[in-house]
C-alpha cells in the first residue's frame, strides 16, 4: 500500500515510512492511494474473532509489505494485552436503540490508547530497522498527551515533546502526563494558548528547517495515518456484534480533530454497512456549521467541560475534503491556503453533498450534555458517562432513526477523567480505576513556556538529542 499527500506534492510513502513521517512535507496529510475493500462474505467471516485477531485482519491491507501478518498479530496482541477488559472495546446496551462502545479500558482511560499503544510499538519496530531515532512533537487537548507519553515512556529510540494549553486540561489529564518522569518525556505547558495555538506551533515545527535538519520529527496526533488505521477496527468490532454485514449500524462520535469519526468513514469505504456517522460537537461547532451549511470558518475557542472537543480547526477534515473533492491535490492545496489566510472557507458542492450522504452533525450545549448524563444515570441502570460521551449520546438521541438501526455512541473517555463535571450533572463522583495508581501522590515535571513559537522551538532544539 502506498500513501499520497492531500496536497499532491510530497513523495508517496509506504506504511513504515508514513508511520514515521506524520505530516507530509507539502503541509498535507497522508491518505492511502486507494481504499481496500472487503466483500460481504469477507466481512461476515470476521464475526466472533478476538479483538487482536480482528485488528490484524482489518489493518493488514493498510500495512502491506511493511509487516508480515504474523508480526502484525504479535504487535496487536502486545498492544491490546495492556487493556483492562478482555473484550478490549466492549459494547454496553442503554435502551432498545442506543449502545455505548467503551473505548476507555486502556492504560490512560481514553480512546487514544487504542491507537497509541500500537503506534508506540510500530515506532520501535520501524526505527530499529534503520537504527534511527525519532523526536516526537505533539499538541494535546488532554488525552492524546497522556496516551502518547504512556506509549513511549522509557523507549530507547524515541523522545517526546508534548505541548498542552496551560490551565485548559483537567487535573487528572495533566497529572497523567506530568507524573511520568522518564528522561525521554518533556511536558510543555503553553501559557495563554488554546489547543489550536499549540497545534499550529507543532505544524510549524514540522516545516521548520532549523529543526528538521537536526531531528527526525514524528507525530502522535491524528495527523499520523497509523492512528486512524487502528481506530477503524472498533467500528468493525461493534457493527459485527450488532448484525453487520446484513444489518446497517449507525455511529455517533464526539468529535474534535475529526480523527475518530474519519476512521468511521474509512470503515464505510472498506465495505462496512454504516447507516450514518453523527459528528457531535460542543459549542465549538465549526464542524457542525461545515456539515450543515458548508461554512468552515474558525471562531475563537470557548473552554467547556469536554476539553478534548474544544477545537476550531479540525486537521483531519482535510482528508475527507480531499477524498470527496476527487482527490485533486492542487485544488486541495489552494483551498487550504485560502483557509489558512482567512480562517474560513466554503465547501465545494461535491464536498458538501458527498459529506451529507454519510455524515450528520449536531451541536450540543452544556444543558444537553448534562441531560444525557442524567438520562444514562437515572434510566439506564446508573450508567456513568464522561462529558464527551454525553455529547455524543445527546447528538444520537436528538435524531430520528429508521426502525431497526442500532445506534452506537463512542464512549471516548472514562468518567473518572472528568469527575467534577460528572458530579455536577449526576451527584455521583466516579473513582479512578486502580490501574492509574496514586496519581495525586506523585511529583510532577513540566516546563511552562510563553505562547510564542520561537520559545517553544528553542526549547525543543536545546533539549532534544540530535540524530
Ligand atoms: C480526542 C478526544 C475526542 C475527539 O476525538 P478526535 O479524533 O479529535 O475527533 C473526543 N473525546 C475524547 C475523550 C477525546 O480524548
Amino acid at each position: 500500500m502506498r500513501y499520497i499527500s492531500t496536497r499532491g506534492r510530497a513523495p508517496a510513502l509506504d506504511f513504515a515510512e508514513v508511520t514515521l513521517a506524520g505530516l507530509a512535507s507539502d503541509g498535507g496529510l497522508y491518505v492511502p492511494e486507494s481504499w481496500p475493500r472487503f466483500t460481504e462474505p469477507e466481512i461476515a467471516a470476521l464475526r466472533g474473532l478476538p479483538y487482536t485477531e480482528l485488528a490484524a485482519r482489518v489493518m493488514q491491507p493498510f500495512v502491506g509489505d511493511s509487516l508480515t501478518p504474523q508480526r502484525l498479530r504479535e504487535l496487536t496482541a502486545q498492544a491490546y494485552g495492556r487493556f483492562a477488559h478482555a473484550a478490549v472495546t466492549p459494547l454496553t446496551q442503554l435502551d432498545e436503540r442506543h449502545w455505548l462502545l467503551e473505548l476507555f479500558h486502556g492504560p490512560t482511560l481514553a480512546f487514544k490508547d487504542v491507537a497509541l499503544q500500537l503506534l508506540g510499538l510500530l515506532f520501535e519496530e520501524f526505527l530499529a530497522r534503520d537504527q534511527s531515532r525519532l523526536t516526537i512533537v505533539g499538541a494535546t487537548s488532554g488525552d492524546t498527551g497522556s496516551a502518547a507519553i504512556d506509549a513511549v515512556a522509557g523507549r530507547e529510540r524515541v523522545e517526546i515533546f508534548m505541548l498542552h494549553p496551560a490551565g485548559r486540561v483537567s487535573d487528572v489529564q495533566r497529572r497523567q502526563m506530568t507524573t511520568v518522569l522518564a528522561p525521554n518525556v518533556h511536558n510543555i505547558a503553553v501559557e495563554n494558548a488554546s489547543f489550536d495555538d499549540c497545534q499550529a506551533m507543532v505544524k510549524r515545527i514540522f516545516a521548520d528547517e532549523s529543526v528538521t535538519a537536526r531531528h527526525r520529527i514524528g507525530a502522535v496526533n491524528s495527523i499520523n495515518w497509523a492512528r486512524l488505521m487502528a481506530q477503524v477496527v472498533y467500528y468493525f468490532a461493534a457493527a459485527l456484534q450488532l448484525g453487520a454485514p446484513e444489518r446497517r449500524v449507525a455511529f455517533s462520535v464526539p468529535t474534535g480533530n475529526f480523527g475518530d469519526v474519519f476512521a468511521g468513514y474509512v470503515a464505510a469505504q472498506m465495505g462496512l454497512p454504516v447507516e450514518r456517522l453523527v459528528v457531535a460537537t460542543n459549542v465549538n461547532d465549526i464542524l457542525h456549521r461545515a456539515l450543515s451549511e458548508g461554512d468552515y470558518s474558525a471562531g475563537t475557542v470557548i473552554p467547556t467541560a469536554a476539553p478534548s472537543m474544544d477545537i476550531q480547526v479540525s486537521s483531519n477534515f482535510e482528508r475527507l475534503l480531499f477524498d470527496l473533492g476527487g482527490r485533486d491535490g492542487a485544488a486541495m492545496a489552494a483551498q487550504m491556503a485560502g483557509f489558512e489566510a482567512n480562517k474560513a472557507m466554503r465547501l465545494t458542492a461535491p464536498q458538501l453533498d458527498g459529506a451529507r450522504a454519510l455524515f450528520a452533525s449536531a451541536r450540543i450545549d452544556a444543558a444537553g450534555m448534562a441531560g444525557a448524563m442524567r438520562w444514562a444515570w437515572e434510566d439506564c441502570g446508573a450508567e456513568v458517562l464522561d462529558p464527551h460521551t454525553a455529547i455524543g449520546l445527546q447528538a444520537a438521541r436528538s435524531r430520528e432513526w429508521a426502525e431497526d438501526v442500532p445506534v452506537v455512541t463512542l464512549a471516548t473517555a472514562h468518567p473518572a477523567k472528568f469527575r467534577d463535571a460528572v458530579e455536577r450533572a449526576t451527584g455521583f463522583r466516579p473513582g479512578l480505576p486502580a490501574r492509574v495508581g496514586d496519581l495525586f501522590g506523585r511529583a510532577e515535571q513540566c516546563t511552562a513556556l510563553p505562547g510564542d513559537y520561537a520559545a517553544v522551538r528553542d526549547f525543543v532544539l536545546q533539549a532534544a538529542t540530535p540524530l
